[in-house]
């Protein structure tokens, strides 16, 4: 009944990017992709709380707020139905004549089976179950009994679990390492600024001690004056 994740395991893969991909899978079916709510807990890089910095709403940073957090490009929904219409676009390109008919005439159904609630996920629809990457294929199979077209709606499901990652995911990590690199030269600048008052905290000592010290001179020379005018 459930088939988490194995579509792309399937073959021995190595490369880099193969090894990326399915790191992400796994921490993001365990939800734990590098969150500032894990990445706090974990303290990791002296993270100073688990705050979402995206949309500054003072909510945690947890997997659930990263999919929905209001700096999204899109929303879920809109997303999951886009995904379709691209997905389409790609077997056109591929010249998967056959493949799109299938999949016109199951892509009504497959948005609906999406906006059910989900029988694993609490108080959530089944879009949460594709975020995971969590396929609960009991509604799907009963959309045809014909081995290639549930070929065909399960490779749209993959397609679109990879656009939420690529929609959602990736660009929160490109602005998160933005931000971060922002918040760094501040950093940076803080230091910058604390050391140069420092250095002009020196300064005025040295010219207090060089004052008092010429004062003396100043002094001794009067001094020197007025013993040789006696
Ligand atoms: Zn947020």
């Amino acid at each position: 009944m459930c088939d988490s994740n194995r579509t792309t395991f399937s073959k021995r893969q190595c490369s880099i990017e193969d090894t990326r991909e399915r790191s992400y899978r796994i921490k993001n079916l365990l939800k734990e992709l590098p969150t500032y709510e894990i990445l706090f807990k974990r303290d990791v890089n002296c993270i100073e709380d688990n705050l979402c910095m995206r949309c500054g709403k003072k909510e945690s940073e947890t997997w659930d707020h990263m999919w929905i957090c209001e700096d999204n490009e899109a929303t879920l929904d809109k997303i999951a139905r886009e995904s379709i219409r691209k997905f389409e676009e790609y077997l056109k390109d591929n010249d998967r004549i056959e493949d799109i008919s299938i999949l016109r005439d199951h892509n009504v159904n497959i948005i609906t089976i999406l906006e059910e609630p989900s029988n694993i996920l609490l108080r959530k629809c089944r879009i949460w179950e594709i975020l995971r990457g969590v396929f609960i294929n009991d509604r799907f199979n009963k959309l045809t009994n014909i081995k290639g077209e549930r070929y065909i709606i399960k490779e749209c499901w993959n397609f679109i679990y990879n656009e939420f990652k690529n929609r959602i995911w990736q660009p929160r990590c490109d602005e998160i390492a933005r931000l971060e690199q922002i918040i760094g030269i501040q950093k940076q600048d803080l230091k910058r600024k604390r050391k140069q008052e420092l250095n002009e905290e020196e300064d005025i000592t040295r010219d207090r001690l060089i004052g008092s010290i010429t004062d003396g001179i100043n002094i001794e020379y009067i001094w020197d004056l007025t013993t040789k005018t006696f």
